[in-house]
């Protein structure tokens, strides 16, 4: 489970979902402020059954935080490890080990009715980060052809497979 870890502020009053010119959602017409929430909701939905993060329970905890989002920063996503890339550790935590690491998908912004498509806020990727894809430590190596993702921050939790509801209610009092 990912949360952006840049939660910079310069997305904040982007409109979201809006048709061009005015306050309405382009799909259902609603006046909106920035996320039409049952459009979205049932876009979310339709895509239930494209992932998995192979616990029953988990699914369900990322599906009902889903419907529930308010706006963009409450939606959590599974994200396979197969999308992150220059997995690096960082440092250990009270809870598990944390790592750096480079999402090449970066985070849901809104809908995009025009495109059909979601519409995912990723930065462009430095030089550097070619580079560090090259050094021993850096897991999951990004490719040359891989210019854009997002910066994230990882925890790697001690026995994550026996993942309960008491985590599971502190994850989302963290949202
Ligand atoms: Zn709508």
């Amino acid at each position: 489970m990912i949360k952006d870890s840049q939660n910079s502020s310069e997305n904040v009053e982007t409109p979201l979902n809006k048709s061009e010119n005015d306050n309405q959602c382009s799909e259902c017409n609603q006046i909106i402020t920035l996320w039409c929430r049952s459009c979205i909701s049932k876009r979310f939905q339709q895509d239930f059954d494209k992932w998995t993060s192979g616990n029953e329970r988990i699914d369900e905890f990322i599906q009902g935080s889903k419907l529930e989002a308010i706006n963009n920063y409450n939606v959590m996503e599974w994200v396979p490890y197969n999308r992150l890339r220059n997995v690096q550790y960082f440092a250990k935590g009270c809870s598990g080990t944390i790592y750096y690491a480079i999402w090449l998908d970066g985070n849901i912004q809104t809908w995009n009715n025009k495109e059909q498509n979601w519409e995912r806020r990723t930065d462009p990727l430095k030089e550097l980060d070619h580079e560090n894809a090259k050094k021993v430590g850096f897991k999951s190596p990004l490719k040359e052809n891989e210019n854009r993702g997002c910066r994230v921050t990882l925890e790697n939790l001690k026995d994550s497979s026996k993942i309960h509801k008491v985590f599971l209610n502190k994850v989302s009092f963290s949202l």
